[in-house]
């Protein structure tokens, strides 16, 4: 039976047919895998999140964790799937061998972890932090914190987490208060308090490994004073042994609308004099530091938003081929049976809209996560740094456009289950109530439009976005010369908006660079549907390049495969890129109408 979580077919498309993951096995890190490898790792992912994740997806969601006054209290399927993921690897599964790791290539481990958050978000929360917490210590940590903590938090024995917000700085970080007083022996004393942090407080592990953004008594103040501190829930000792309790001390849980089963706390640190931190890397560098963690975090929550937006999809599309209602309009005869609703061309419409959002959200992840490979891996310095440019670029767009778009999906799912959408019955509610988080959180949609559009599109005179528009140009050229009508018309329109991207990128940086910033970035959002949906668009073009040339030869079922390709293609081109004209005519006119809204307005 095909799984609701994802589709595997698809998955294995876009790895091996549309990104040719396989290649990757060329290089010597990757030398001892091999397609047999990769598929045994997704076989393994797949098992344990249809075994252990998605069995407890809604008693967690029913049963948050609650906090009796000492200890958390959390339902045991959580820390048993937990477990299971520990335990085959998965926590490790992109670090070296001698780190006790698999060494699969990023790609093919955010492949595997895809089914885990697309069975679980919450619990999968839990891991998708630690990973992220140790790859921060593994690239920035001195060689004695990396010896102390990194086997720990990849077997899993340690959960990491990733302290930035504070109740009165969630955007804007360079106003975070708190502060780390220096000790003799050269570690910290740091006091102040976290908000919304995620998996803060358990006993899902051992201990807890916070990182923690604060500034070092006397630190220049904005951004430029922030410093990245380990703060561990339990001291650890020189060998890893567990010392006595640190002073962190869990003030509350937040009871939230979605992801109900990863804990959210506020953390005090510092009440009982100041919590024992040691400091990461250089003082004042925290927060590049930390945008490694929020960058790879960044395009981990668009994978985690479009996955929610799959399995919500892939639920409507099963509802939709058994639900029998109404009769077509060519057909009102009451004595004839109704028809399934996948019949009617509107269902059909919300069901194409959904695979358009998610398939294509899916290519843009795991081409993000295969630009990661390559700039780790990639053979000449050229090509790293070009991998490095163009995730520079499309970091933004992997995070905002899969969590609004895929977050509509899920919309769309309710509204293919009619009023039984809107019922606790069907899991499609709870899809869009875990969603409705990532458009918020690892930097707000707004805020990410504002980077894209203030920071990536002119950083280095616009060589990001130069590269980027390089490689849609060299799609658009491969499909001007194929066979398919179809697809050379889409290559034109694809050109369009591109076209349409680049001059209105020019103007904007124009407007913002004669000083006047707040018009220039007032409608930056508009600015990210444009950019993100050409994007997409070039995910699609790509996908049904592939699609178009094996179509005719493949057997039946790989046939309506691919044929679903070139459909959903042809979709997502006539209904959806056609927006793009009037975003950048409205991005063109400089429309001051939300910059002039004043406040006694409203
Ligand atoms: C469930 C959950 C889990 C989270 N997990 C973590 C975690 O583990 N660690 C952590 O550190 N944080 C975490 N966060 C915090 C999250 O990153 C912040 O909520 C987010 O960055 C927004 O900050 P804020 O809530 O203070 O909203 P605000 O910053 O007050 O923003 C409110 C609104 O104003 C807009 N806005 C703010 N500034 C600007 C601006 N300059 N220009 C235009 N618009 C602007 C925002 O886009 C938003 O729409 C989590 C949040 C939630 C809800």
């Amino acid at each position: 039976m095909q799984s609701k979580l994802l589709n595997r077919r698809d998955l294995d498309f876009i790895l091996y047919e549309l990104l040719e993951v396989e290649s990757l096995t060329r290089h010597p890190r990757f030398a001892e895998h091999s397609r047999e490898t990769f598929d045994a790792a997704l076989d393994t992912a797949t098992r344990i999140a249809e075994e252990k994740f998605a069995p407890h997806n809604r008693k967690a969601d029913l049963n948050e964790p609650r906090f009796d006054g000492i200890r958390v209290e959390i339902i045991p399927e959580v820390g048993e799937a937990l477990d299971a993921f520990c335990e085959a690897g998965f926590m490790a599964a992109a670090q070296d061998i001698e780190m006790g790791g698999m060494q699969l290539p990023w790609t093919v481990a955010q492949s595997c972890f895809a089914w885990f958050s697309a069975a679980n978000i919450s619990t999968a929360g839990y891991p998708f932090l630690t990973i992220a917490n140790a790859n921060l210590i593994g690239t920035f940590g001195s060689e004695a914190q990396k010896r102390k903590y990194l086997p720990s938090l990849l077997s899993g024995r340690f959960f990491g987490t990733m302290c930035l917000s504070e109740p009165q700085a969630g955007s804007s970080l360079s106003d975070i208060r708190t502060t780390a007083h220096a000790n003799p022996d050269g570690s910290y004393r740091l006091v102040g308090n976290k908000m919304w942090i995620s998996a803060g407080e358990h006993d899902l592990s051992e201990n807890i490994v916070h990182l923690v953004l604060a500034r070092i008594g006397g630190a220049p103040a904005g951004v430029k004073g922030i410093s990245l501190f380990m703060v561990p829930k339990y001291r650890v000792n020189d060998d890893g042994t567990l010392g006595g309790r640190n002073d962190v001390a869990l003030a509350g849980l937040n009871h939230k609308m979605g992801f109900r089963g990863t804990t959210n706390c506020v953390l005090n640190f510092g009440e009982q004099g100041g919590a024992h931190a040691e400091l990461v890397g250089e003082p004042n560098k925290g927060l590049a530091y930390m945008f490694q963690m929020m960058n790879e975090a960044r395009i981990g929550v668009g994978m985690g938003a479009t996955v929610l937006g799959y399995t919500g999809y892939l639920h409507a599309l099963a509802y939709a081929r058994e639900r029998p209602q109404g009769r077509l309009p060519s057909s009102k005869d009451a004595q004839q049976p109704p028809v399934k609703i996948i019949e009617h061309a509107d269902v059909k419409r919300m069901l194409l809209t959904q695979k358009a959002y998610v398939e294509g959200a899916l290519a843009l992840c795991l081409y993000c996560s295969l630009l990661v490979d390559r700039s780790h891996t990639a053979e000449d310095q050229k090509a790293r740094r070009e991998a490095d440019l163009l995730l520079d670029i499309l970091t933004p767009v992997a995070k905002a456009w899969p969590s609004q778009y895929c977050l509509e999906a899920n919309s769309l799912a309710i509204q293919v289950h009619g009023g039984y959408g809107y019922t606790r019955e069907y899991p499609v509610e709870q899809f869009y109530r875990d969603n409705r988080l990532n458009p918020i959180h690892e930097g707000t949609n707004g805020i990410q439009a504002l980077d894209l559009l203030g920071r990536k599109a002119g950083m280095n005179d616009g060589a990001a976005i130069q590269l980027l528009a390089r490689e849609i140009s060299s799609v658009v050229r491969e499909a001007s010369v194929c066979d398919s009508e179809e697809l050379r018309r889409c290559g034109m329109l694809l050109n369009d908006a591109l076209d349409r991207v680049m001059k209105v990128t020019r103007n904007l940086l124009c407007v913002t660079g004669r000083g006047e910033v707040d018009l220039g970035l007032a409608n930056a959002s508009v600015y990210l549907d444009l950019a993100g949906h050409t994007v997409i668009g070039w995910m699609w073009l790509k996908q049904a390049m592939v699609a178009v040339q094996k179509v005719g030869t493949a057997h039946e079922a790989d046939r309506d495969f691919y044929q679903g390709k070139l459909q959903a293609c042809a979709f997502f081109f006539r209904w959806e890129l056609s927006k793009t004209r009037q975003w950048a005519e409205l991005l063109d006119s400089l429309d001051p109408t939300c910059l002039d809204m004043q406040d006694s307005w409203f």
